[in-house]
């Protein structure tokens, strides 16, 4: 599957990825992981790169188009991939959108990880990270202190935990407002190709990966029935059938939540005028996480 997840920082993309990544046997591409290298290598990108990341602004969008062309090119993405902070406004997805196109490989799912705004400021405050295997804790969370006692897979000592230089305060709240006014808008540019599906990203994360899974199995439903409608519109040899698909994504789009506050995967396919908010009451208008809480038992 080729899988875009959106979401703002702290939304918990960076840690679903890797739990999907392993999952689905597809790579992760993190334009934030891949522009983290690039500093700490010290390249001219990394350098160039450096200034707008700890301001908690975005990237110039040719050094991040420069390097989700080069990732895209590798061959372990030829049976699918996540991107994981890429696109992150509309001349990103434009481009995207053009660069797959040439290789044939369209997006078949944009999930959408909602997260109330205190909760994602919650998420990226408590954010480390050990220095020596890239492991990611949250020191806020009751369940840190059992992860952080396990040796670390790298040095075999206690892990060295550090704090991302841009989960700072000041600089959380930047990319949070970056991420209302540039990427928020790629919900309504997903929604209306029919890719979109959102889903509630607060609770524990492997509720989470619960629902992304219900999400992406009700297109990866959707996409079989499409295929399927369009065989059975196409003339047939004797004899052969089509097993209809008829009813799958909607059956797997309305699957249990775990949670009674909202419904844990909603299809914005087909917007529903009863439900014309995208968040339960009482939610602010910034939606996901990053790599909090990865480390939950
Ligand atoms: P992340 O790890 O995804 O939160 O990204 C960390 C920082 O890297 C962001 O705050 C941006 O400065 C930069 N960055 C990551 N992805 C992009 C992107 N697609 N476009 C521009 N800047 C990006």
């Amino acid at each position: 599957m080729r899988i875009v997840l959106l979401g703002a920082p702290g939304s918990g993309k960076g840690t679903q990825s890797q739990r999907l990544m392993q999952q689905e046997h597809i790579p992760q591409i993190s334009t934030g992981d891949l522009l983290r290298a690039a500093v700490a290598g010290g390249t001219e990108l990394g350098r160039k790169a450096r200034e707008a990341m700890d301001g908690g602004r975005l990237v110039a969008d040719e050094l991040v188009l420069g390097l989700i062309r080069e990732r895209l090119a590798e061959p372990d993405t030829r049976r699918g991939f996540i991107l994981d902070g890429f696109p992150r406004n509309l001349a990103q997805a434009q481009a995207l959108d053009r660069l797959l196109a040439t290789l044939r490989q369209p997006l078949d799912a944009v999930v959408q990880l909602e997260v109330d705004y205190g909760e994602l400021v919650r998420r990226i405050s408590g954010r480390r990270t050990c220095a020596d295997c890239g492991r990611v804790f949250n020191v806020s969370t009751a369940s840190a202190e059992v992860s952080q006692s396990a040796p670390c897979a790298q040095s075999g000592a206690p892990h060295r935990l550090i704090q991302r230089p841009d989960d700072n305060e000041a600089t959380v709240t930047e990319r949070l407002r970056v991420y209302e006014e540039q990427t928020r808008p790629l919900i309504e540019f997903y929604r209306a190709r029919g890719l979109l599906r959102v889903i509630d990203a607060e609770g524990r994360v492997e509720e989470v990966t619960q629902r992304l899974e219900q999400a992406l199995h009700a297109s990866a439903g959707r996409r079989a029935a499409r295929t399927a409608a369009a065989s059975s519109r196409k003339p047939r040899s004797p004899g052969r059938s089509t097993p209809s698909r008829k009813g799958a994504s909607r059956r797997t789009t309305s699957s249990a939540s775990g949670s009674k506050r909202k419904p844990s995967v909603r299809t914005t396919r087909t917007p529903d005028k009863n439900e014309p908010a995208r968040r339960a009451p009482g939610k602010t208008r910034t939606g996901s996480r990053r790599s909090a809480r990865r480390e939950r038992p």
